[in-house]
């Protein structure tokens, strides 16, 4: 499922093709798009050049001079860049065919989608509602915010509203990290605990951005969601599975004590 890092390297993705010109915008499954439809956006971009890309939380822009194409993936979403001759796979939706290649978006289970914005103002009111990136959010802010919830720490994390571009797996990863059971509440944390907290966030998601995905390396929690027998890559002991509000999280029983039932 992808999460900021994989967000972040397809924004790389398309930023590295600004400059050029939109010839087309073809299907073939139009479903994916939710405010507009092929002809809307061939009519609005045709003859335009991609000028870059950004990235906020798990979403992503890309800028074709005024308007944008906003995208989030979803469960299964990818974006390519194809040569126009390339082979498509079956779960190819949308293209964007430009004067040196394709872009391509693929999403096998169509949860993600595209919305066209004609001006930077309507990206603005698309994300409206998300709190700040992860990557670059505020420690203080960060912990204000959790300090001001009722639920549970993995609930927090998962929150968009709250902090932007954390999925389950980085969510795990980041409360390992800082030593943090996952079903604490999220307004209980002290002063040291916050810091190990931003701290572990920005370590995990600095490193997994430059890597482009979250890795599996047996360093990382990760690296163990998909053993048979998940062993903690820090001390040793048998990880645990847990349902917290409906997530499956991944924990070190070991290394992150469990709250009181208090
Ligand atoms: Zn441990």
């Amino acid at each position: 499922v992808p999460e900021l890092p994989d967000v972040d390297a397809a924004c790389r993705l398309v930023a590295a093709h600004a400059g050029r010109l939109i010839l087309d915008v073809c299907g073939p499954d139009a479903s994916v798009l939710r405010n507009t439809s092929l002809e809307e956006m061939r009519d609005l971009l045709r003859g335009r050049r991609l000028s870059g890309a950004s990235r906020h939380g798990k979403w992503l822009v890309v800028h074709v001079g005024d308007p944008s194409i906003v995208i989030h993936l979803g469960m299964t979403g990818q974006l390519r860049w194809e040569p126009a001759t390339a082979d498509r796979d079956r779960f190819e939706r949308v293209t964007l065919a430009t004067d040196e290649g394709q872009l391509r978006f693929a999403d096998r289970r169509k949860l993600g989608g595209i919305w066209l914005a004609p001006d930077p103002g309507q990206v603005d009111t698309l994300l409206r509602g998300l709190g700040p990136d992860a990557l670059s959010a505020d420690c203080d802010e960060l912990l204000g915010r959790l300090a001001a919830r009722r639920g549970r720490l993995k609930s927090a994390l998962l929150d968009q509203s709250l902090v932007a571009g954390l999925g389950n797996m980085l969510s795990d990863e980041i409360l390992w990290r800082a030593h943090l059971h996952p079903a604490r509440r999220a307004s209980t944390l002290n002063t040291s605990e916050g810091r190990r907290l931003c701290r572990a966030l920005r370590r995990a998601l600095n490193a997994a951005v430059k890597k482009g995905q979250i890795p599996r390396t047996p360093s990382w929690l990760s690296g163990q969601r998909a053993a048979t027998a998940p062993r903690c890559p820090r001390c040793g002991a048998a990880l645990q599975w847990s349902r917290i509000n409906g997530r499956s999280s991944l924990w070190c029983p070991a290394c992150q004590p469990e709250p009181d039932s208090r």
